[in-house]
């Protein structure tokens, strides 16, 4: 395997991601994908649009969890895994199997996400998640509906849905995850104040990321 083949399962920190799509409604101001060329810290995450299957997730994920410890095992992208929620589900699904079998140490499985989930698939969907997924990080990153479509951008179809995203979030904690966290990103003018109000309001955690420029 050269380094330019696309990857669908790669390292970082102590974790292991899975980008299974590089599809998203969202074209936020802060996104890396662009600017750093589909590159994340000398790993090819451009899929050109060749989505794995669940069982060639599995198959390569498997090996991967092999070769070195991990923490957490988290569906991220670059792109929304939610566009793909068949596939985040059943891989999810057999990591929780490989949870219970004690297949490998103990280990998280987390979900990274814009919040528009329900919107994009066209019925709730955190019940679903709630079964197979352990952490939701929910990108929300803006107190307000008017900076929330100045950063996010979303596609036409989801001007409306800033509501939708505290919903998910809210429905997310109800849901009884173990962590339910609410992200934004520093320097984007996002009021990280407000957010940690707002999460405190909904019952989640505040992550506010640094915001990624060169690539070191
Ligand atoms: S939601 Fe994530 S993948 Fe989509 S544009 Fe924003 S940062 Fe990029």
């Amino acid at each position: 395997m050269t380094q330019n083949t696309p990857k669908t399962v790669y390292r970082f920190g102590n974790n292991v991601y899975l980008n299974i799509t590089n599809r998203c409604p969202n074209l936020c101001a802060f996104c890396i994908k662009t600017k750093w060329k589909m590159d994340f810290h000398g790993n090819n995450l451009n899929l050109q649009g060749n989505e794995p299957t669940a069982p060639e997730v599995l198959r390569v994920l498997e090996q991967e969890l092999r070769q070195a410890p991990f923490e957490e095992v988290v569906f991220c992208g670059y792109g929304e895994p939610t566009m793909r929620l068949d596939v985040l589900l059943y891989v999810a699904q057999t990591l929780k199997g490989w949870q219970a079998q004690a297949k490998f140490p103990p280990f998280k499985i987390r979900l990274n996400t814009n919040g528009l989930g329900c919107r994009i698939n066209h019925k709730p969907i955190v019940a679903d998640l709630r079964r197979v997924v352990d952490i939701v990080n929910v990108s929300v990153n803006a107190e307000t509906e008017e900076k929330w479509l100045k950063l996010v951008r979303p596609e036409s179809e989801y001007a409306d849905a800033y509501p939708d995203v505290i919903s998910f979030l809210r429905d997310c904690v109800e849901a009884g995850f173990e962590k339910v966290i609410l992200s934004c990103v520093e320097n984007t003018g996002a009021d990280t104040n407000a957010l940690a109000n707002l999460a405190q309001q909904c019952g989640a955690t505040l992550y506010v990321r640094s915001f990624l420029d060169e690539q070191n």
